[in-house]
């Protein structure tokens, strides 16, 4: 193994890792919605939904940056598309896995 496939690597677990906590936080957010939207009418606050809203945009924003500087390629820094089961840079051809 070399290590650009070593660096590949971590970068995958890193961004597996930023997948599955977005997921987390969507059913977590989701849990919180429905359990507002369940409860009675008068608890149930637009400012609520705002700040629910607002966390869920500077979470997404911050997963976004997060992929655009992590999912690159350990040897060409070159952006790695949008699949996760990558098998080589489209850029410069290098093995990743
Ligand atoms: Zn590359």
């Amino acid at each position: 193994m070399n290590s650009v496939q070593e660096k590949f690597k971590k970068i995958k677990r890193n961004q597996i890792v930023v997948i599955l906590e977005i997921i987390i936080f969507d059913i977590i957010m989701l849990i919180a919605i429905f359990t507002e939207v369940s409860s009675p009418i008068e608890s149930m606050s637009i400012a609520t939904i705002i700040i629910v809203a607002i966390i869920a945009c500077v979470v997404t924003i911050g997963v976004v940056i997060f992929t655009i500087i992590n999912w690159r390629c350990p040897n060409c820094n070159k952006y790695l598309g949008r699949s996760i089961a990558s098998k080589f840079c489209k850029n410069c051809g290098a093995n990743l896995v």
